[in-house]
């Protein structure tokens, strides 16, 4: 992959305005992708449309564009990408990878949960549809083991069927599921390489596995640290994390270098942007990003 020309991306999902974590996966991908003289890509995630808060994408846009962060090409947004994830489907329906499944949330209500909280899938539609039931959703067939280095958290090895078992790729209602619109969405922007927050480490195998039956390239992984607030639980709108557009921009970025393990003066913190991200690109080393989730000073969060 090294022959390949770096292309980094930052994929905002717009269920709120951006905020400390958020910020910090911003940074970080923005950041390596500069250094390795890549190109950075916008991709709005609103393919889950129940989720979406109406103006939320605008909004993040703002305020990445008044923090200085500058993207090679106009933003892609999933909710426009349908036919790509629709041919996807098709595809692994052909390879025979795909297949309808009945099942109920009360139907695996007793499955055991994955590493990511969600149910283990217990294969009861892999063979067919269970008489008299119609289909709801899409599976994939997962089976195998994963492994893959991290650039932060170190070697991973996932095995797919004790892990989340067959996973969903399109919902019953209907809409595409987030791990087949990431690995469709990559693919065709040639990301090279996945900068984001630790949360979706545990998403990373089933998006390699899916990589491999579709035949796309797998990009190299660097999971940064999960920004947590006092205690200890990730920066969300369910912890009503504070919107990061509030805060004056050199000081939330200077917040998220440290929390990166950078070490910028503290007068950057009342720098122009300009001197900011030059000091920013001329310091940058991902070898110093720490690997374990961290508390936040309560101003961000
Ligand atoms: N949209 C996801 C989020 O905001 C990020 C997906 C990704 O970076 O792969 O958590």
């Amino acid at each position: 992959s090294s022959s390949r020309l770096y292309a980094g991306r930052f994929a905002p999902s717009p269920t709120g305005a951006l905020h400390f974590g958020s910020l910090v996966a911003a940074v970080g991908s923005f950041l390596e992708a500069r250094s390795h003289q890549g190109r950075w890509l916008l991709r709005i995630e609103d393919i889950d449309t129940p989720r979406c808060v109406p103006g939320a994408a605008e909004d993040i846009l703002a305020t990445l564009e008044r923090f200085g962060f500058e993207w090679d090409e106009a933003p892609i947004w999933q909710s426009r990408r349908g036919e790509a994830y629709e041919a996807a489907l098709e595809q692994l329906k052909a390879s025979g990878f795909a297949y309808p499944c009945a099942c109920t949330r009360r139907d695996l209500a007793a499955a055991p949960a994955a590493r990511d909280g969600s149910r283990r899938y217990p294969g009861t539609c892999r063979d067919g549809l269970p008489p008299g039931r119609s289909a709801r959703a899409w599976r994939v067939r997962a089976d195998g083991r994963i492994h893959f280095i991290d650039a932060v958290q170190g070697p991973q090895e996932v095995d797919l069927a004790a892990d989340a078992g067959d996973y969903i790729i399109r919902r019953a209602d209907g809409l595409f599921a987030y791990q087949l619109a990431v690995v469709v969405d990559d693919a065709a922007a040639g990301i090279t390489n996945v900068v984001r927050g630790a949360d979706l480490l545990d998403s990373t195998a089933r998006q390699i596995h899916l990589q491999s039956l579709l035949g796309a390239p797998r990009p190299e992984y660097a999971h940064l640290p999960l920004a947590t607030n006092i205690a200890g639980e990730k920066l969300s709108k369910q912890t009503l994390a504070r919107a990061i557009g509030d805060r004056p921009p050199a000081a939330a970025l200077v917040a998220a270098l440290r929390f990166l393990g950078q070490n910028p003066p503290d007068a950057l913190a009342h720098a122009s942007l300009t001197e900011l991200w030059q000091w920013a690109q001329a310091h940058w080393s991902l070898s110093a990003v720490p690997r374990c989730r961290q508390a936040v000073a309560s101003g961000f969060c």
